[in-house]
């Protein structure tokens, strides 16, 4: 039996002004039962870290980015390094989400130079992957998760990669309201847990948390995390409501 303790991660997105979600953060704060059998980090947009911060500092809330660039600094118009993050608070940061693959063209060789930025640095990344439902209809869906990890990861070992987390998130669930099935889920759970044991040996694969993305809501999310291999979730659109949020926490 593993003791792989649930990690629920908010994806705020682009929503929220500083103040806004520093309001969200204290209310989450005031409904949430926060207990040691769960862990909890929240992503606001960039310009929001600093006041989320100020609001979870000493509570269990870990603080997220929604990605990072992978040079410490320099002549990057646009782009936040993970120094920054660090300096901001930050803790987790989430990397190879399917919005940044679909809308700003990451590729799993960027996605891969900010994963080991992000290790390099102490941030835990939240490594996205998943299928889109062309390729789930042409049963593309493992070589497509296959690829994800096999260049994301590359050139990372197990002890590189101790901290990580793993997060499949099916793109044609994403905040479609679609929601894959426990049953959908927990096939390719198990399937990535195993590849993890295939590449990393059985206690990696044993200990990395694996989180389910996409469309999960209040009403799913204790039957989507009674799944073996289901270790958390990472939530977008439940998650802007401090009280949908809470909800989903204490599933
Ligand atoms: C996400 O943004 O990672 C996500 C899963 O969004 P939603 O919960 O809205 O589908």
């Amino acid at each position: 039996m593993s003791n792989r303790i649930p990690l629920i991660a908010g994806n705020w997105k682009m929503y929220k002004t500083a103040a806004q979600a520093a309001d969200t953060a204290r209310q989450l704060m005031e409904s949430v039962d926060l207990t040691p059998e769960r862990e909890v980090m929240i992503a606001p947009p960039f310009t929001a870290l600093v006041s989320v911060a100020a609001v979870i500092q000493n509570s269990p809330i870990s603080l997220g980015a929604q990605n990072l660039f992978w040079e410490d600094e320099g002549a990057f118009t646009g782009e936040v390094s993970p120094v920054m993050l660090l300096d901001a608070g930050c803790r987790h940061v989430i990397i190879g989400h399917s919005e940044r693959r679909q809308l700003f063209g990451e590729s799993d060789e960027t996605v891969n130079k900010r994963i080991r930025s992000a290790l390099k640095h102490g941030l835990i990344p939240v490594f996205c992957i998943g299928e889109t439902e062309e390729q789930r209809a042409s049963d593309e869906t493992f070589s497509v998760l296959d690829k994800q990890v096999e260049n994301g990861l590359e050139g990372l070992s197990s002890n590189d990669l101790e901290a990580l987390v793993l997060a499949y998130e099916p793109v044609w669930a994403i905040g479609t309201g679609k929601t894959a099935t426990s049953g959908q889920a927990q096939e390719v759970h198990g399937c990535l847990r195993a590849k993890m044991a295939d590449r990393y040996g059985d206690a990696f694969a044993d200990s990395i948390r694996i989180l389910y993305g996409g469309s999960v809501k209040p009403n799913n999310a204790a039957e989507l995390m009674s799944m073996p291999d289901i270790d958390g979730a990472l939530v977008g659109g439940a998650s802007l409501r401090a009280e949908d949020f809470a909800q989903i926490i204490n599933y």
